[in-house]
């Protein structure tokens, strides 16, 4: 009984969420208009997302390149904000280049945004998060929060690319604590915020994922990333 809901219609298990998301928010003391609800969408069909998109959703995630390519080929007749939130190679910003993500999340070193500078060839800038590895798991992807303010001061120096805020994947629950993670996410904003670019709208805190969402919401997030909550669990 207890998980019985994972076993119901999508359209159910969305309106959970974001039934789950406004609560978080009037907690939170916060306007639900100002939190982004992505669904992330990776090895889910094609069909899932129809689905979904005919309930309203407009941003969808993928994290790798080639399922992004693939699922934006595939839905090209649908209007949706498609987001990159997966690490990329340094050998793929030609491909990010010829397709650009509405927000690409994940730029983290210097290297990336010399690449994707080098391919970028259109007259508007391409909006980008820069994700911190605000655990220090220094395995995974994501700037050591000691080398962002470096970074931000090379993202914004970039005409091609475009500054809008700081994603972070935190360490489970049951390792850590998110919320301090998403907390510390926050500052890390506020200490680049001078650096981020407000032309497009105010910042972004990518942050918060099916398990943790209302705490990140809680702590400032404006973009939460859900899959499994939202479409099931994955193969
Ligand atoms: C898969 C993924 C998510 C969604 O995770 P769920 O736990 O299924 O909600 C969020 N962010 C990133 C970067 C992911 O790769």
């Amino acid at each position: 009984m207890g998980n019985y809901w994972m076993e119901a219609p999508l359209s159910e298990r969305y309106q959970r969420v974001r039934d789950g998301l406004a609560e978080a928010c009037r907690a939170a003391g916060r306007s639900p208009a100002d939190v982004t609800l992505l669904a992330v969408s990776k090895r889910h069909p094609d069909e899932a997302v129809r689905a979904l998109a005919a309930l309203g959703q407009v941003d969808f995630g993928e994290n790798q390149v080639q399922a992004f390519e693939a699922r934006r080929a595939a839905l090209s007749d649908l209007p949706l904000r498609w987001h990159l939130i997966g690490p990329l190679q340094t050998n793929k910003a030609r491909h990010v280049a010829a397709a650009p993500p509405h927000l690409l999340h994940t730029v983290d070193r210097p290297a990336l945004v010399e690449a994707l500078a080098r391919r970028w060839e259109r007259p508007a800038p391409l909006d980008v998060l820069i994700q911190v590895d605000i655990d220090r798991e220094a395995q995974k992807s994501g700037c050591a929060p000691e080398a962002l303010d470096a970074l931000a001061d090379l993202v914004s120096a970039t005409p091609a690319l475009r500054l809008r805020g700081l994603m972070c994947i935190p360490r489970p629950a049951t390792v850590a604590s998110p919320r301090a993670a998403f907390a510390r996410t926050r500052a890390a904003l506020e200490a680049i915020r001078d650096r981020v670019d407000l032309t497009a709208g105010a910042p972004v805190l990518s942050m918060g994922m099916s398990d943790d969402y209302p705490d990140a919401i809680a702590e400032g997030s404006t973009l939460v990333r859900v899959g499994t909550a939202i479409f099931g669990a994955r193969d």
